[in-house]
């Protein structure tokens, strides 16, 4: 078995700090999005595997849980200088591993060392408590490390969304195992058994379990079974992040679930134009809309529909669609083919049902073209469902408190956006959105430290930096009796 690919990451599991074949030899096949070839043969993990990887967790966490902060933030320090001085290789593995643009994979390069180096500060951020106490005790509210955490991560950002999924939870004393998408186990994944290692993270305080395409269930059950795992973190799709809580449940196991959306991006009439078209072409068809904050549904004040929409159907339709390794791509392949025919199969069935077409509609190669649709009917499967591609659905509103009715007329509630200059709108509108995060005259909303998560059906809990302090850490209650005993 080949243990590295042409950008050098490894592709054994990485468990009790060194990389190792998975049980029996097992590997499967890493495609390329966009061409179709292997990248590389990675590590199948099996259910044993993940209980090594869980046992060497819970064999480190003693140790690295009471490890002075100043040894765990200088360990993130490095972290950050290790991966920016892997630039290139880390961005060309995106866009082969992934099919993520240039432009994309250059963003995600820049936010991962940032999220560490906010990480490193995290390291002295858990303050306790002094309790008042009618009993004469000196009571106490102290933060301690829960444990082993089970990062399940996914393929969509795959840097940015698997850093975020290790490093509150490891900064703050616990150990990780973490498992990645099958379909970026590498820059997804083995990367950061690479980098952590050099930077001196000593070992089993992060192991990482690869797997093949459908092989998840059996890492995610001993992640869920294991008394060992005392939390989950979890970014993916709300089916599965469903699945995964209702069976962490019967454990009574904690989940931080981050899930999809169903994104609203309301234009209002005042709003600069050019702008919030710019605006809406980057944040409906960055990485294909194959991002968890994608805006989904595009709500335009009636008396400047026909003027905005004209012109973001002209903008959309000048998306190039292709290579993702040509630096002047915006539009890179669907993650596989089962994506790419998902998103063409609810385009067909919306447009059958009596919805038009404003641009794009149909697959290039591997890619989806960027599409704006109009007049969808509320019963079809698009209008009900979060369509992981690059394409968008046009409404218009005729008052602020039908904008706001559309927009939260879903089970989702992840992320909206509203373009206004009007103050007062602004105020109004924002407070009545039901979503966990909610972008100004701006779709990049993401910062390393923003409490980033969902209401309703996109999620529960808040990643991000000191958010992650009541996640990731237990809070104790000790009560010492009166001081003459
Ligand atoms: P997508 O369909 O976009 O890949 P998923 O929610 O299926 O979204 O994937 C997100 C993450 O969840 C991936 O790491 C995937 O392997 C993982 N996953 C999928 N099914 C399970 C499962 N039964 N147990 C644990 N993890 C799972």
């Amino acid at each position: 078995m080949s243990t590295q690919t042409e950008t050098g990451i490894d592709t054994r599991l990485f468990i009790g700090g060194a990389f190792a074949e998975a049980e029996g030899g097992r590997t499967f096949e890493n495609r390329d999005p966009w061409s179709g070839d292997v990248v590389s043969d990675v590590a199948n993990a099996s259910g044993a595997d993940a209980k090594r990887a869980v046992e060497a967790a819970a064999e480190a966490f003693p140790e690295w849980s009471r490890t002075p902060p100043a040894v765990r933030q200088g360990i993130f320090l490095k972290a950050a200088d290790v991966l920016e001085s892997r630039q290139d290789e880390v961005v060309s593995m995106l866009a082969r591993e992934t099919g993520c643009t240039f432009g994309f994979g250059m963003f995600q390069m820049h936010f991962v060392p940032g999220l560490f180096r906010q990480a490193a500060a995290l390291a002295y951020a858990p303050l306790g408590e002094v309790i008042p106490s009618d009993t004469g005790a000196f009571a106490m509210g102290i933060r301690r490390p829960v444990g082993v955490v089970g990062a399940i991560a996914p393929w969509n950002a795959a840097l940015i969304l698997s850093a975020r999924s290790i490093a509150a939870p490891l900064v703050l004393g616990n150990t990780v195992v973490l498992k990645p998408s099958e379909w970026s186990p590498q820059v997804g994944g083995l990367l950061w058994g690479e980098v952590f290692a050099e930077a001196g993270l000593p070992p089993g305080v992060l192991n990482v379990v690869t797997h093949g395409p459908g092989e998840a269930q059996a890492i995610g059950d001993e992640l869920i079974e294991s008394p060992h795992v005392r939390r989950l973190n979890f970014t993916g799709s709300t089916a599965t992040g469903r699945k995964l809580a209702e069976a962490a449940g019967r454990r009574l196991k904690r989940v931080v679930l981050e899930l999809g959306g169903y994104n609203p991006l309301i234009v209002l009439a005042d709003a600069d134009l050019e702008y919030a078209v710019n605006a809406t072409t980057f944040g409906a068809f960055l990485h294909q809309g194959q991002i968890c904050m994608s805006a989904r549904r595009i709500i335009v004040e009636r008396s400047i529909a026909d003027e905005f929409v004209a012109r973001l159907a002209e903008k959309t339709s000048g998306l190039k669609a292709g290579d993702p390794s040509e630096h002047d791509t915006i539009i890179g392949p669907l993650i596989n083919p089962d994506a790419l025919a998902t998103v063409q199969s609810r385009v067909d069935a919306a447009v059958s049902a009596g919805a038009k077409i404003l641009a794009g509609g149909r697959a290039e190669g591997p890619c989806f073209q960027a599409t704006l649709l109009a007049d969808v009917p509320a019963d079809s499967e698009f209008a009900n469902e979060e369509t992981f591609g690059p394409v968008a659905a046009l409404q218009r509103f005729a008052t602020e408190e039908e904008a706001v009715r559309i927009a939260n007329d879903t089970p989702y509630g992840l992320s909206a956006y509203l373009y206004t200059r009007d103050v007062g709108r602004i105020w109004r509108i924002a407070d009545g959105l039901d979503y966990g995060i909610v972008g100004i005259n701006t779709g990049f909303v993401s910062t390393e430290v923003a409490p980033f998560g969902g209401m309703k059906e996109s999620g529960i809990g808040r990643e991000g930096s000191r958010y992650g302090i009541d996640e990731w850490l237990e809070l104790k209650y000790l009560a010492m009796g009166g001081i003459d005993r």
